[in-house]
């Protein structure tokens, strides 16, 4: 056995393994290219090693006739195989497979035939090892096969940069492993270059075969292909369209195939002006607003711009639209709800301000009420400026309890209503009057000291006295009142009312109608009963 037929021996047993691993390798694309590449190279191989095998020229010429099948089949399907595997699906299909066997068969039918018609081959030159003159066919063959590898080539590269690490390890390496042979081939037609007397195709052949076994074990060739990136265009659930600088549809993928305008036979048309894509796309919304609403289907997007330049596509971008309708909605409820929600908290606040005005006032003289009084008066106390008088009078009605008897309990409240009037009418700046009990008022006066105090106790008392024959006809208004001051009399609210109370005690004492301010004596003022 000579070295060539037992290097070819080792390549047929080589090819043999690297197809029985493909077949159990899962479908991916290109693979039944790759494994119809090897078995063609194999063929070839069988061939060559047949002719070795033989002395006889006729048969020499018949194995040479024979290896055509594998000669244009192995570069065809192995360049078809890189095409779909770069992405090229539509050479992955049965029809394009078929037709590739077909050309690689109609190659051998006019190799075995070329003695009718001298197409293939001229005329056999050499008796060791058959040289065939070429014709015409035989550079057609060529020239078609050099082009679809040269295209295979270029696809595989252009790929090779959109790629991750491993899709970028794996196509290089299919290229490398359709390289190899073609060189040797390149070399033997256009240099006559040969191993062992002979072409050295089928030998770098070996080296495809152990390429593809390789990169089966190691590259995870067929394991691990790459789909999503064709697939994902088709299946994504997203609108995506391609549109260049001119508003011309490029691309559309099923889901933006769904939308008004974008259907069946956009593809190639111009985006009319009233698209509202086009609209959006015109003026440029997306730094500003990236939400594209479509009223025909009441359906809002949140849109993406992809700009195609680096994909040497200038001024063309892909938009991806992501329908946040749902979103949206949700969102405009949630603001609607905060505004009816801070709505229904100002009109909670209203009302709670006026009830705590309500529960702070008198109903009958719309005065403070003692409560309100206990509240906001020690406040005035500690607000108050240092050395500040504050005077305080509590009245008390003379005689009430007689209005009552002698003009019923109504007119007795009409005039606690006005002698409240008379109150509120006649109160020095900054002044409050309260309704402290019954027939009891307490009035503070900030900044006011005793001898002021007297003066408005004076004039409540004219006024009354003035009133007094509309407000109980025939009976004669008076009243009583102690007067005592923050801070000369008392430190705190407590303090001043307490000794407020004993001066209007004082003034009861002393017969009505008449104010005391409280002195130190008051205190031990003997009580008459
Ligand atoms: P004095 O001069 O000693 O204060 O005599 P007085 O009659 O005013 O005192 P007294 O405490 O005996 O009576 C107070 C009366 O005030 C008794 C009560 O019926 C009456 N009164 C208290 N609150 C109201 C009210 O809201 N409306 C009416 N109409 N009368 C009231
Ligand atoms: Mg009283
Ligand atoms: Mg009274």
């Amino acid at each position: 056995m000579t070295t060539a037929t037992f290097l070819l021996a080792v390549m047929l047993a080589l090819g043999l393994i690297a197809c029985a691993a493909a077949f159990r390798s899962p479908r991916a694309p290109g693979k039944p290219a790759f494994i119809l590449a090897v078995v063609s190279a194999l063929w070839w191989t069988a061939m060559v090693l047949l002719r070795f095998g033989t002395p006889d020229l006729p048969s020499k010429v018949l194995y040479s006739e024979l290896a055509w099948f594998g000669i244009v089949g192995a570069p065809m399907f192995w360049s078809a195989g890189i095409l779909s595997y770069a992405g090229y699906r539509r050479l992955a299909t049965p029809a394009a497979t078929l037709s590739i066997a077909l050309y690689a068969a109609l190659a051998g039918i006019a190799a075995l035939t070329n003695d009718w018609h001298h197409a293939l081959y001229t005329g056999v030159t050499n008796v060791v090892r058959p040289t065939f003159s070429h014709g015409w066919l035989f550079h057609i063959l060529l020239t078609v096969t050099y082009i679809f590898m040269i295209w295979a080539c270029i696809t595989a590269i252009s790929r090779l940069q959109l790629s991750q690490s491993l899709h970028r390890r794996q196509l290089s390496g299919l290229v490398a492993a359709m390289l190899m042979p073609w060189l040797a081939n390149f070399a033997f037609v256009f240099f006559e270059f040969r191993l062992f007397n002979d072409d050295p195709t089928p030998f770098a052949f070996s080296l495809t075969s152990l390429a593809m076994l390789m990169m089966q074990e190691h590259g995870k060739l067929f394991v691990a292909p790459p789909i999503a990136r064709d697939v994902i265009f088709n299946v994504l659930p997203d609108p995506v369209i391609v549109v260049d600088g001119d508003a011309r549809v490029l691309e559309v993928n099923p889901a933006a195939g769904k939308l008004p305008g974008l259907g069946e036979g956009a593809v190639g048309t111009i985006l009319p002006p009233g698209h509202p894509l086009r609209t959006w796309l015109d003026r440029e919304l997306q730094v500003i607003d990236p939400l594209l609403t479509i009223a025909e289907t009441e359906t809002t997007y949140e849109v993406s711009v992809q700009r195609l330049e680096k994909w040497g596509r200038d001024g063309s971008v892909m938009v991806v639209l992501r329908d946040v309708t749902a979103r949206e909605a949700a969102q405009q409820q949630l603001a609607a709800a905060s505004r009816d929600l801070a709505v229904r908290l100002n009109e909670n606040l209203a009302l709670q301000n006026k009830l705590s005005e309500e529960a702070s006032r008198d109903h009958l003289t719309g005065l403070y009420n003692r409560r309100h009084a206990s509240k906001i008066i020690p406040e005035f106390i500690e607000s108050n400026a240092p050395g500040r008088a504050i005077a305080f009078a509590l009245i008390d009605l003379d005689h009430f309890k007689q209005v009552n008897d002698q003009f019923g309990h109504d007119i007795g409240d009409r005039v606690l209503a006005g002698f409240a009037s008379i109150l509120r009418d006649n109160m020095p700046n900054g002044g409050c009057a309260f309704r402290f009990g019954g027939e009891e008022f307490l009035v503070a006066m900030p900044g006011v000291e005793e001898t002021e105090a007297l003066i408005y106790a004076a004039r409540w008392r004219a006024r009354l006295a003035n009133d007094a024959p509309t407000l109980a006809p025939g009976f004669r208004l008076t009243f009583s009142a102690g007067i005592a001051v923050f801070p000369h009399h008392g430190q705190s609210l407590s303090a001043c009312t307490k000794a407020a109370d004993i001066a209007l005690y004082d003034a009861k004492v002393m017969g009505r109608n008449c104010d005391v301010a409280w002195r130190e004596k008051s205190s031990q003022f003997p009580i008459a009963s």
